[in-house]
């Protein structure tokens, strides 16, 4: 097999090597455009990231798709801590729930995820102090067969706008799989208390059948794979308690890594795929500067928000 054209990621620190157990796993076999991913370097991205991915998945609770033989072995989805898992990954009891959830705080709690070839992390909209007011809106959209990027693009402008006259700053991202989020941050520190999952779940399933209403040939709320076909079904099902999302900068475990991508909207105009971010591409380049960064400063109470749409309507 010829080798792939691209100079593999520099090995990473021997200290880090130590903690982890099969270092040399591949988790990413090469492809054609990528070299493979082991664990280390999974490690490594993770350390390299953590300013950046902390934020985004820290003190939530977070769901992870773990490949302990790589992800073209067998995969499954986990929710719950569970004993013997490291101290570093806190179990956290959510109110209500019999099981506890996993936390992580720091970057211990990264290389821990490393250590159980953790290739995917998703995170809740809601930190687990707080698991019942949400702190982010996630607006998914999953493009139907037929459906090119050119018109994944002008779908999220036209949800942006929208949220734009909702008082909303949104934020995208290549989800680094086949479609595009559009990310909302929600203040929570309302006089009279914030809006609970409920009204946020509502609130995401008026925005996206306003698109539809206007554009029933190119949008559609219904999960039906029939209904999809050519056109971009507008996901808000991530808006509710327990629901994840994929974090920004998490990998995903798909050929060649790619990289959930948080970017600007000036990125997005010049995107040509939600999957051209790679993990090793970001192993060998200076971190990249956080396209959201005016994202906290934007955050709006949800309840102000409504109150704007209902006007709108
Ligand atoms: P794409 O752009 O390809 O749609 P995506 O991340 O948006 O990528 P979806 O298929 O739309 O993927 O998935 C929506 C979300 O559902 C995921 O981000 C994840 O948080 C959640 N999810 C995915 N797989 C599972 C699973 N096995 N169990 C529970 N939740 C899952
Ligand atoms: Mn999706
Ligand atoms: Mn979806």
């Amino acid at each position: 097999l010829a080798k792939p054209a691209i100079a593999a990621a520099p090995t990473p620190a021997p200290e880090r090597r130590a903690k982890l157990s099969n270092p040399d796993r591949v988790l990413w076999p090469a492809t054609e455009r990528s070299p493979i991913v082991t664990k280390a370097m999974l490690a490594d991205y993770y350390m390299r990231m953590a300013p950046l991915l902390l934020p985004q998945v820290a003190a939530r609770p977070l769901s992870i798709l773990r490949t302990p033989d790589g992800i073209d072995g067998e995969s499954f989805f986990q929710r719950h801590a569970t004993k013997g898992m490291s101290p570093l990954l806190q179990p956290v009891v959510i109110p209500g729930q019999p099981k506890p959830y996993v936390t992580i705080h720091d970057e211990g709690g990264l290389l821990a995820l490393a250590q159980i070839s953790a290739t995917e992390l998703h995170p809740w909209g809601a930190r687990a102090a707080t698991p019942e007011v949400p702190d982010r809106l996630v607006f998914d959209l999953d493009p139907g067969p037929g459906v090119d990027f050119a018109t994944i693009r002008a779908a999220a402008q036209r949800l942006r706008a929208v949220l734009d006259a909702c008082g909303m700053t949104s934020f995208p991202r290549l989800s680094g799989g086949k479609g595009v989020h559009i990310v909302v941050a929600l203040g929570t520190s309302q006089r009279g208390g914030a809006a609970g999952w409920p009204e946020a779940k509502a609130f995401a399933l008026h925005v996206c059948k306003l698109l539809e209403r206007e554009d029933p040939a190119s949008f559609t709320t219904t999960m039906s794979k029939r209904v999809r076909e050519g056109r971009i079904f507008l996901d808000y099902l991530r808006n509710a308690s327990k629901a994840t999302a994929i974090a920004s900068w998490s990998p995903r475990a798909r050929a060649g890594a790619p990289l959930a991508r948080p970017i600007s909207w000036t990125m997005l105009a010049k995107a040509t795929s939600p999957d051209a971010y790679r993990l090793t591409e970001q192993l060998q380049a200076r971190a990249p500067r956080d396209p959201w960064v005016e994202m906290e400063a934007a955050a709006i109470p949800l309840k102000h928000a409504i109150e704007r749409l209902r006007r709108r309507a």
